[in-house]
């Protein structure tokens, strides 16, 4: 079974990242799909107490918009095995929620930053936010959500020229870079393999600069495969690490160990799944944690080998990316 738990705890999201939604964003889940901070709650609690999860991320949309995202953390860190606790997010607000985030049991934050160019960053998003995201890192860095990691997607054209200055702005200040390879997942379904940024166009980008190293550490079912850069040190002491998650072209299902919970109460077995395995109606209809435990399980057996990308059969799923969650 699943030990990584992903929770999307909404579908809004304050930006519109071309890669994700349209810039006049989608049409939202019903308030009265989406579960209830109890609800969310007690699922996380069966997932930790009946499951053996023993990492949760919050995941949206953007979740720092979810009023009750503190509240939901607070109760997930009261569990026993306690949980990791961490979030992706695209940073905004994060100035504001690091602190009380961090309290409420936060381990650690992942922060989506893909130019380092406020122009670029609002063509790419359609809002002109990039100094609320680079006040997020700080913010999380000050209270203690370590270590910072960066998500960045790379855009031919766009933004694929930034990939040694996204590194460098990474190590100097200590945060802990990954690329990811865009996914297709986007809401508009224009995701094309053939534009694609791949993982090895990435590195060869990153060596032409930095000298690159094997990572000795175990990777496990991390989703990132990691580097050591030589000749650098991180926050911790230790040699910086830069890595991708090359989902596409580098897939990593035969180790992938993660669940997936939508903030309408679906169980999602694979990122790329097309079926679901519904919750909400049997939480709503008075189902017990047996039974809640049971339906998980279920859903988890039927997880595919692998995402199928590029089978010619493969169909994207119809849930865009904004509302499965990273
Ligand atoms: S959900 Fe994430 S990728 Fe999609 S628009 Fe929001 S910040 Fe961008």
């Amino acid at each position: 079974m699943a030990t990584d738990l992903r929770v999307s705890l909404t579908d809004r999201c304050n930006l519109r990242c071309s890669y994700c939604m349209p810039p006049e964003g989608l049409p939202w889940l019903p308030n009265s799909d989406v579960l209830t901070d109890d609800e969310v709650i007690r699922l996380v609690r069966v997932a930790v107490e009946r499951l053996g999860v023993r990492e949760v991320r919050f995941t949206g949309g953007e979740p720092l918009i979810r009023p009750g995202l503190t509240k939901i953390v607070a109760a997930s860190a009261e569990l026993a095995p306690r949980p990791q606790l961490s979030l992706t997010t695209n940073g905004i607000g994060l100035e504001r929620l690091a602190r009380p985030l961090r309290d409420a049991g936060l381990d650690r934050v992942n922060i989506s930053l893909d130019t380092l160019d406020a122009d670029r960053f609002e063509r790419l998003t359609h809002r002109r936010r990039h100094h609320d995201v680079l006040a997020g890192l700080t913010a999380a860095v000050a209270a203690g959500l370590t270590p910072v990691k960066i998500n960045a997607v790379l855009l031919r054209g766009i933004n694929d020229d930034e990939a040694p200055a996204l590194l460098r702005f990474a190590l100097a200040h200590g945060y802990e870079l990954r690329f990811i390879e865009q996914m297709p997942l986007d809401a508009q379904h224009a995701w094309d393999r053939g534009t694609m940024i791949t993982a090895a166009e990435i590195l060869a980008a990153l060596q032409a600069e930095f000298t690159l190293l094997p990572d000795p550490a175990e990777r496990g079912g991390a989703p990132a495969e990691t580097w050591l850069i030589d000749g650098s040190t991180g926050l911790d002491g230790r040699p910086a690490k830069v890595g991708v998650i090359g989902s596409v072209t580098r897939p990593f299902c035969g180790d992938c160990d993660r669940t997936r919970l939508t903030a309408d109460g679906q169980v999602r077995n694979c990122l790329f799944a097309t079926e679901e395995s519904d919750l909400r109606s049997a939480l709503r209809d008075g189902a017990d944690d047996d039974e809640i435990a049971r339906r998980w399980r279920a859903a988890m057996w039927g997880k595919r080998a692998g995402h199928g990308i590029d089978d010619a059969k493969f169909l994207q799923p119809a849930r865009p990316m904004s509302a499965i969650g990273g």
